[in-house]
């Protein structure tokens, strides 16, 4: 239990990020206490919403390692060794994501995580308050949250120097501090939207047959402006999640009942149709989930609030990043709490300028990738540039790292890799462009280039 006369830190919203950063500040000697709209995930079950897994990479990872859950969470993840491409004619190939087994991603569930945390975060003394909703918040010297009680309705004030908001994309602390001073909020909606579908498990007392396909890949139809993605369950089944815009030929407007839906498949996604026995009732029941990137100029209020993971920062799910990113957030506040007496206001602030400029860098990489799987892992030149860069990375390891590989197997500033990798594509295009095979490139030409644009990474 904490020391009654720890500092007290009030987080409003236990989901993944407010979960993490609540066991990493009560490690660290603090009194924390966290409000969470929903009822609690042990009792009730868990009620996600959205997105039943996630893919974890170096960053979320690490985060989870200094929580102590390094070994755990493993034992819940089915390793991702790539991209698995189910192309229109039925055939398949592996995009493997890095060299070997070493550079690989987890498929985790989002519930299973969470109670982790939860857990984590009890053990270490934080203390959190269920079925508590913020409803508004009140900034004057100090700050008064206005919590309503989800069972009974009832509502009730909370008294805090300062709140940390974990309460995601729709954030409620967020739009009461954009009621006291504008945040420059602007929220830039995709187009597209999303449908979760489920490949059940084959059932097999052996876990290695009781998937109906390959366990160990992420799943792509890539089919040009749109796509399905399948993420493996420990449990042996697989989530499926359509992407789809929200209004042309095909979209979401014009699928809009499970017929259309299953014509759309039945053309597009032939090999697919028939691992979805419950097709017609999960395009029906499952709603179409919005996808949107949200930019703020301010991510603090003084001394008195900050918003951190989704609530600060939402971004498409295309880099499997969101929540990776959001635990980074939590590392970093964190160790600003332990390591400094200064005042919130200087916290929040130094948070802010390390933060803000490595989220608009994945925010922006994220939706590019969203082209990577649904159009270019298709596209021949896309192929051969990836195949160059590997062979690049082979021949000069200290300064050309695929981008996708600083983002997911490093814990590199997102920024500096977005930067890195802008100057490794151009390179790319220049040496690859008008050729179809990697043997036909001057690989001494492509050595030069690498030396004179690329910094050592060591001094980049
Ligand atoms: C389809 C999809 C796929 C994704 N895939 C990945 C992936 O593969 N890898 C990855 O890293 N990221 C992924 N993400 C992103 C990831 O889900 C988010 O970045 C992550 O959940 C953010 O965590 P968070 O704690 O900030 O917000 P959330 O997970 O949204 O948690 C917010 C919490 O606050 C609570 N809350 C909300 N309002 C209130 C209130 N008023 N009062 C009290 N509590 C409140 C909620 O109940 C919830 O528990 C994906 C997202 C989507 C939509």
């Amino acid at each position: 239990m904490p020391n009654p006369a720890s500092p007290a830190v009030t987080i409003v919203g236990g989901g993944l990020v407010g979960a993490l950063l609540a066991c990493l500040l009560a490690q660290r000697g603090f009194a924390v206490e966290v409000f969470e709209r929903r009822r609690d995930p042990r009792v009730a079950g868990y009620a996600g919403g959205r997105s039943i897994n996630l893919a974890l990479a170096e960053r979320g990872l690490h985060g989870l390692r200094l929580a102590g859950l390094g070994e755990e969470v493993m034992r819940l993840a089915v390793m991702m060794r790539g991209r698995m491409v189910h192309h229109r004619d039925g055939h398949c190939e592996l995009l493997r994501y890095g060299r070997d087994d070493s550079q690989v991603i987890w498929s985790l569930s989002r519930g299973r995580l969470n109670i982790a945390l939860i857990d984590a975060a009890e053990r270490a003394g934080a203390r959190f308050r269920f079925e508590q909703r913020l409803h508004d918040a009140r900034f004057a010297d100090e700050v008064t949250l206005q919590l309503v009680d989800e069972a009974s309705g009832a509502t009730h004030t909370h008294q805090t120097p300062f709140v940390l908001g974990c309460d995601g994309a729709g954030s409620s602390l967020r739009a009461a501090m954009n009621r006291a001073q504008a945040l420059g909020e602007r929220i830039e909606e995709l187009g597209h939207g999303y449908k979760e579908l489920e490949i059940p498990s084959r059932g097999a007392a052996d876990a290695a047959t009781a998937f109906a396909i390959e366990a160990n890949a992420l799943h792509i139809w890539p089919r040009g402006n749109y796509m399905c993605i399948a993420l493996p369950n420990a449990e042996g089944h697989f989530t499926v999640t359509l992407f789809l815009p929200n209004q042309g030929a095909p979209s979401f407007a014009q699928v809009n009942n499970a017929g259309a839906a299953r014509a759309l498949f039945e053309r597009d996604f032939a090999d697919l149709l028939p691992m979805l026995p419950e097709f017609d009732a999960d395009f029906s029941g499952n709603p179409v989930g919005t996808l949107a990137t949200l930019y703020l100029d301010h991510w603090h209020l003084d001394r008195r609030a900050l918003l951190l993971g989704d609530a600060a920062h939402a971004i498409v799910p295309f880099h499997g990043q969101g929540m990776n990113c959001g635990f980074e957030d939590a590392v970093e506040l964190a160790e600003l709490f332990a390591a400094h007496d200064e005042d919130s206001a200087w916290i929040f602030a130094e948070f802010e300028r390390r933060r803000r400029p490595n989220a608009a860098a994945i925010a922006a990489m994220a939706l590019e990738n969203y082209v990577e799987m649904r159009d270019s892992v298709a596209d021949p030149g896309f192929l051969l540039r990836r195949e160059l860069g590997r062979v690049l990375a082979d021949r000069h390891p200290d300064r050309f790292v695929p981008r996708y590989w600083m983002v997911t197997f490093s814990r590199m500033p997102y920024a500096q890799a977005f930067a890195r990798g802008a100057i490794q594509d151009a390179l790319l295009h220049e040496l690859a462009d008008g050729h179809d095979r990697l043997d036909d490139i001057g690989l001494a030409k492509a050595d030069a280039r690498v030396r004179a644009r690329l910094q050592p990474l060591t001094a980049a």
